[in-house]
């Protein structure tokens, strides 16, 4: 399969707007994306928010199914949440860590997973360990597997961090996982819509994943893909009247399945929007959107190469369609105004939000780019020249 670009842009009201390389922050929905949400706040506006979500009732059933068929998962296995973030915490804080518990991670981590496993970590007594990154920059699976023992309780990495074209080798990290037995919750948030995941494939227990970035839903969506075999393992660090009936005076039962990981109040258009955007990728196919991804990023790597001063800082094996780079005698922030004053959006990536890799590279800040397949090569073109 491959991507119609006219189709495709002539379906992104903000391509006519903007030069979008922001889609690590939040990519520009496409127009049914867009539609669906406007059409469902009306539909609240003209009969009631709950007469209107009773209307959407077999859509909203829907969304599960269409999440589980681009994870490769049971419809029942995936919770619809407010971000990723709290997809994520959901699933962290459902462990039970005991003092000297040791928790596994990569050196790219992103800071709201990071400063979780440091407040459980004061609270339980569990310790937090980094496995190294290999010469190419991925976590390194070879000292993953040798830091293997009985006291791992979970190893949680992230697959694409937020700093850079980094993809972690999530796949083998699971067959470690397996074959030691650790649960292995990977934070999929940059991958999501970005490039195929099926969590078969990948051998991940927990999978946390955001709307708005690559996947192109709304803003205040994300899931979190729980196995089956962890339901009875794990109990969510929350739980509502939608995670759980109150049968009797003094009892409670967790509803089946992955939604007990859900709360009860959330954003009806959103969720539909997000039902749509992962229809929308899954027919144009993961595959041919990361082909097309990874052609424009290998561009605009290649082109910033050659203006003088500026370093790419991507790092890793496999390199994903975030770009990053720095410029010898300009700030981020005046190379990130000056491109906005043109129109092109870009964002800034700091140590704060990946220390220990920023900091191991001795980087404060990054110019940071995501393109997507609606990208054109005029586009990655014209960002060159701005930059240059
Ligand atoms: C953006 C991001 C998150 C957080 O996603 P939210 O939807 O904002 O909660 C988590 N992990 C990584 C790697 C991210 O880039």
């Amino acid at each position: 399969m491959t991507i119609d670009l006219a189709r495709i842009r002539a379906d992104t009201p903000g391509c006519a707007n903007v030069v979008h390389l922001n889609n690590c922050g939040a990519a520009l929905p496409p127009r049914p994306v867009l539609d669906r949400v406007i059409d469902h706040l009306r539909l609240e506006s003209e009969i009631g928010g709950y007469e209107a979500a009773d209307r959407a009732h077999d859509e909203l059933v829907r969304l599960y199914a269409s999440a589980a068929r681009l994870l490769n998962c049971k419809p029942d296995e995936i919770a619809i949440v407010e971000n990723a973030t709290r997809a994520w915490d959901m699933a962290f804080y459902a462990f039970n860590f005991k003092p000297g518990d040791r928790i596994l991670t990569a050196e790219a981590e992103y800071a709201s997973n990071y400063i979780a496993f440091l407040q459980v970590s004061r609270r339980t007594g569990a310790i937090v360990e980094t496995v190294p990154s290999d010469a190419s920059g991925q976590l390194d699976v070879a000292r993953l597997a040798a830091m293997i023992d009985n006291r791992v309780k979970l190893i949680a990495v992230t697959h694409v961090p937020t700093n850079g074209g980094l993809v972690n080798p999530a796949a083998a990290i699971g067959r470690v996982a397996r074959a030691a037995g650790v649960p292995y919750l990977l934070d999929a948030c940059q991958s999501f819509g970005q490039m195929p995941l099926d969590v078969e494939a990948i051998g991940c227990d927990l999978l946390s994943a955001t709307g708005r970035k690559f996947m192109r839903g709304p803003r205040g969506t994300g899931l979190l893909y729980v196995r089956r075999a962890m339901l009875d393992r794990l109990e969510p660090p929350f739980l509502d009247l939608h995670a759980a009936r109150w049968v009797a005076r003094d009892r409670y039962e967790m509803v089946p399945g992955a939604r007990r990981f859900e709360n009860w109040e959330s954003n009806i258009a959103a969720k539909l929007g997000l039902g749509t955007a992962i229809d929308y990728a899954f027919d144009l196919g993961l595959d041919a959107i990361y082909g097309r991804i990874r052609m424009l990023a290998g561009m605009l790597r290649t082109g910033l190469a050659a203006i003088p001063g500026v370093v790419v800082r991507d790092i890793g094996r496999e390199q994903c369609g975030i770009v990053t780079f720095t410029r010898e005698g300009f700030m981020p922030e005046a190379i990130k105004a000056t491109l906005a004053a043109q129109r092109i959006n870009v964002s800034i990536s700091t140590a704060a939000s990946t220390r220990l890799d920023m900091e191991r590279r001795g980087l404060a800040r990054v110019v940071r780019m995501g393109v997507h397949y609606y990208n054109s090569g005029d586009e990655i073109a014209r960002v060159c020249a701005a930059i240059g």
